[in-house]
């Protein structure tokens, strides 16, 4: 008998569903010729900021343009210093430098893997562990002016340890007076997820959403959209992704070129109508996966992995979408040397935490700065979930997971 495969993510199944609405969407703009900025532009904006619950949304030309225009449009920039999470992809914390301002990270959580509020806490008391303060001298001493806090795997931050921060944390007044602190939604993984039922999109001052082809919402390409309730973060970032030009040939300031191609607006117009959907499908996914763990009698409990796997938990504030499904396991990569070989897709996100990257040796942190991100790194495996996985392939992978590991 030969063995069934288990793709980690296969996008020919939606193509397969949304095929005929894809290629109408698609022609209409070809027929239209309305390449940049065209109609289907401005309705997904419309669409994805009523979605969202937020007066604007701009798009852009991924998600990483849409961080460093959510961070340059709320005013962050050289002499500031953001503080954001080591478990992440890259962008986070590339977006930072990209809009002149310095990264300053902190531990994440063990069960959520999302930015820990309590670590935010003491890096802005000074009061870090001295293995995280390496990092200051990397900032330059700059004043910690925002908070860019991942909603990682598609479940969000701890929003309510945030805004306690935002209440009570001002910022020195270096300029005209104290300002608040800002806070950033990274909800690249998580469009259609909430915090105590507001939605991802709505809870900082602006979000960075990106629509690449693997995300829970995705272009047929690269594609990002920034959300915002603030008139003025949303005006800046329109002239920002155009050049900051609103009359052609008329440059107010120095922008740069990130639109979103009318083509991909009508890709995501079109899966937009499915999103909620998707989202629905990959919860009632992640409860199955869960039950098949407990039935299996694999499920430890947490936060860190002893005999078994340990599972996703969602905070009870959270609405989680499952970008993601990710669990911890002791020999992480025998397990998925061992899923490979059977043909059971599986992923690690993310491997090698950022303040251990290559790139970011500059910011002067070192090997056991984060335990949590680091301990992270090595435990994760991420499992396939989208909305079209089926019944017995999950059988299979919980059974391979079980094979390995009995
Ligand atoms: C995908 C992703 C980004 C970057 O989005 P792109 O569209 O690929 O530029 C940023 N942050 C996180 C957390 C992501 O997952």
């Amino acid at each position: 008998m030969a063995h069934r495969t288990v793709p980690f993510l296969d996008l020919s199944r939606e193509y397969r569903l949304l095929g005929p609405d894809l290629l109408r969407g698609i022609e209409a703009v070809l027929e239209q010729q309305r390449f940049i900025l065209g109609e289907e532009v401005t309705a997904l904006e419309l669409q994805a900021a009523a979605r969202c619950g937020v007066a604007h949304a701009a798009g852009c030309a991924s998600g990483t343009d849409a961080l460093w225009l959510s961070l340059a449009a709320a005013g962050i920039g050289p002499g500031d210093a953001v503080l954001t999470t080591p478990f992440s992809f890259f962008a986070s914390v590339s977006a930072i430098l990209r809009a002149g301002a310095s990264p300053v990270l902190a531990d994440i959580h063990p069960e959520s893997f999302n930015l820990s509020s309590q670590a935010v806490r003491e890096c802005l008391n000074g009061s870090a562990p001295p293995a995280a303060k390496a990092g200051e001298s990397a900032a330059n001493s700059a004043a910690i002016r925002a908070v860019l806090p991942v909603h990682l795997f598609g479940q969000t931050a701890d929003w309510d340890g945030f805004e306690a921060l935002q209440r009570e944390y001002v910022r020195p007044p270096l300029r005209s007076g104290p300002e608040p602190l800002v806070l950033i939604e990274d909800a690249a993984q998580a469009f259609g997820a909430a915090w105590d039922s507001r939605p991802a999109g709505s809870l900082g001052q602006a979000a960075a959403f990106s629509f690449y082809p693997t995300k829970n919402l995705s272009a047929a390409g690269d594609a990002g959209l920034v959300t915002t309730d603030d008139e003025a973060i949303a005006e800046r970032v329109r002239l920002l992704r155009q050049h900051g030009m609103r009359r052609r040939y008329h440059h107010e300031i120095v922008g740069w070129n990130s639109r979103l191609d009318t083509l991909q607006a009508a890709v995501l117009l079109v899966k937009l109508r499915f999103i909620d959907e998707w989202n629905a499908s990959r919860r009632s996914l992640a409860t199955r996966y869960c039950s098949l763990f407990e039935q299996a009698g694999l499920a430890d409990r947490g936060p860190y992995p002893e005999r078994g796997v340990v599972l996703p938990t969602t905070h009870p504030k959270a609405t989680h979408v499952f970008h993601q499904f990710v669990i911890r396991v002791r020999r992480r990569d025998e397990l998925k040397a061992f899923l490979d070989q059977r043909g059971i897709g599986s992923e690690i996100y993310y491997p090698v935490p950022l303040h251990l990257q290559p790139a970011f040796a500059f910011l002067g942190y070192s090997a056991g700065a984060f335990p949590e991100a680091e301990r992270a790194a090595r435990e994760v495996l991420a499992l396939p979930i989208y909305p079209q996985l089926t019944p017995d392939e999950q059988e299979l992978v919980v059974t391979g997971i079980c094979d390995f590991l009995s």
